[in-house]
């Protein structure tokens, strides 16, 4: 069952990053009203704990924020050695 409780860690990883970019894009949109559109230090949302610099309107066009190779569907491509 380690496997299991180690995937459900990841799993609420990948929430709390959810979460936090959810606050985070909040922040870049009031910029972004301002006509700034700075780069925002997301989390990595394939829950490894990295971090992402994207502006806020690419962390939407992408619908999240993935360091590159990070992607859920490149993951799927390249099956994880555990
Ligand atoms: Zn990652």
């Amino acid at each position: 069952m380690r496997g299991l409780e180690l995937r459900s860690e990841v799993e609420t990883d990948k929430r709390v990053a959810r979460d936090a970019n959810q606050r985070m894009t909040e922040v870049g949109r009031a910029l972004a009203d301002e006509g700034e559109e700075p780069p925002l230090d997301f989390l990595c949302e394939c829950g490894c704990d990295g971090r992402v610099s994207l502006s806020v309107l690419r962390y939407e066009n992408e619908g999240g924020a993935w360091i590159p190779g990070h992607e859920p569907g490149l993951r799927e491509v390249t099956p994880a050695a555990t």
